[in-house]
């Protein structure tokens, strides 16, 4: 049999440090140090195998979220003409490491490296824009109706240091748009990530900025180095380091240190050239058109080589002492030199990403708030059963209501109907369909108001009509 190709890690890939993380703030996680976490459901002195650090599993009780996130992810996508693209989650690995560039957190520490096939080494996709570019070169998109337009939805993989809104899995949201470059379509882009956000009731502000072109990078890049070389004494130890390997990140940096220098550093927006500073304001202007509010962000980079240009990202929104406020939620940008970089034709592209895991924080806190509009039953109904020649009609008599579109909650292997009673208060229900022995034999069934404890008989054959009732009741 062959060697899985994921067994075995790369052996110069140093493993990111893993570093303990705060008690009682995850779940039980592989590794952990000290007194092993009680596990709810393990037996006493047994050990069980739990999620590694920084991987979650998501819930049932989660499903409603993912469910509302990728529904309205759907409806966005077709609004505006964006077609459905799955890229596989193991890639090689370097097709990353030549396009998000050495200096960058994810390549330098935060990539799953393995080694597969031959010495070959993969890895777990850390973001997916470079796999779509590598899906646009393979699949000769470029012979396909300008521009292509693509969205997806899936996990990513950052060995990164696990905190509050931060997994080493998270999942993305995210639209492409390959082939054309013009500021309409940046601005569609900046428009839909930011009416997702809305259409998920959670208030965003879009920062926006501009990276110009290469050129302008490089000439930007001399400048700011020698700017925060005079400063460095001030500046953090990991500013230190990002001075020499990457200059632009400083920009980014959290640290009060490094911001008060970087906010009287030089400005990439004044090393624009020309073209690039007339390309940007007219993405504002379609901006403003479109009625959407942005703050102009002159640290904001992105980070990752492939961008250029127009950069954003979407920031919460809520109150400064917030714990979530200026939580970023997504960010995209143009990335005009990545398709060529791979070995493509020249081909423009932008995009956007938006965290899941993050977006789903606010949906929590919403659901809290007004736990209606979460209502996560999968049915308003209820069906118990008492005896054996009941037992078997009900199964029945669920098929038949299955078939024609009506999912019931049950439990047919419990024969006390207080239990089944009691199961159906837990799901929450506002109906249970109760048949017994004289039910059967009269072709009869009761349907009890779970609230009131009034029941009605009616007539078997009616059920589905009777069902409809309450449903389209239920509904309002
Ligand atoms: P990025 O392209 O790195 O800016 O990522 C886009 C979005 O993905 C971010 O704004 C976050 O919402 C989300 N994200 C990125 N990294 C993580 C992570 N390690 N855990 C959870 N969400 C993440």
């Amino acid at each position: 049999m062959k060697k899985s190709s994921l067994g075995k890690p790369a052996k110069n890939v140093k493993p990111a440090r893993v570093l303990p993380v705060k008690k009682g703030t995850e779940a039980p996680v592989a590794g952990t140090e000290g007194e092993a976490p009680e596990i709810k459901g393990a037996r006493r002195g047994a050990k069980t195998p739990a999620t590694l650090r920084g991987m979650k599993d998501i819930l049932p009780k989660e499903e409603v979220y993912w469910t509302l996130m990728r529904r309205t992810a759907e409806n966005l996508a077709r609004a505006y003409g964006y077609n459905y693209i799955e890229t596989p989650i193991v890639e090689e690995a370097g097709l990353f490491l030549r396009t998000l560039g050495k200096g960058t957190d994810v390549v330098d520490k935060e990539m799953y490296i393995f080694e597969g096939d031959e010495g070959a080494k993969i890895c777990l996709r850390p973001e997916p824009t470079a796999s779509i570019a590598r899906a646009f070169i393979i699949h000769g998109m470029h012979s396909w109706p300008q521009p292509v337009k693509v969205w997806t939805m899936g996990p990513m993989f950052r060995h990164d240091r696990p905190q509050a809104g931060r997994y080493r899995q998270f999942h993305q949201f995210g639209c492409e748009v390959l082939g054309e470059r013009d500021p309409s379509i940046d601005a569609e882009l900046i428009v839909m990530a930011y009416n997702y956000l809305r259409d998920l009731h959670i208030p965003v502000q879009v920062a926006m900025n501009s990276i110009g072109n290469l050129e302008d990078r490089e000439r930007y890049i001399v400048e700011l180095v020698g700017y925060l070389r005079g400063k460095r004494s001030y500046l953090s130890e990991e500013s230190k380091k990002r001075l020499h390997r990457n200059p632009l990140r400083v920009l980014d940096s959290k640290e009060e240190q490094d911001r008060v220098v970087v906010e009287e550093a030089p400005q990439i927006i004044d090393w624009l050239s020309d073209a690039s500073r007339q390309y940007f304001m007219k993405v504002l202007e379609y901006l403003d058109e479109l009625e959407v509010p942005y703050v102009l962000q002159p640290t904001l980079v992105r980070g990752l080589d492939y961008y250029s240009d127009t950069v954003f990202e979407l920031l919460a929104d809520v109150p400064a002492e917030d714990p979530h406020a200026g939580l970023a939620l997504g960010g995209g940008g143009r990335y005009d030199g990545l398709v060529e970089q791979l070995g493509g034709r020249p081909t423009p592209g932008a995009g956007f990403g938006i965290g899941l895991e993050r977006t789903m924080l606010f949906l929590k806190r919403q659901a809290e708030q007004d736990p209606a509009r979460f209502h996560d039953s999968v049915s308003p109904l209820f069906f118990a059963q008492l005896g054996e020649q009941a037992r078997r009609r009900a199964l029945y008599l669920i098929e038949q209501l299955r078939r024609v579109g009506i999912v019931v909650y049950h439990n047919v292997a419990k024969s006390s109907l207080k239990a089944q009673l009691e199961l159906a208060h837990k799901y929450g229900v506002s109906h249970a369909l109760i048949l017994g022995q004289k039910e059967v034999q009269d072709g009869t069934i009761i349907i009890r108001d779970m609230d009131s404890g009034i029941q009605e008989i009616i007539d078997e054959k009616k059920v589905e009509v009777e069902v409809r009732k309450l449903l389209a009741k239920d509904r309002g």
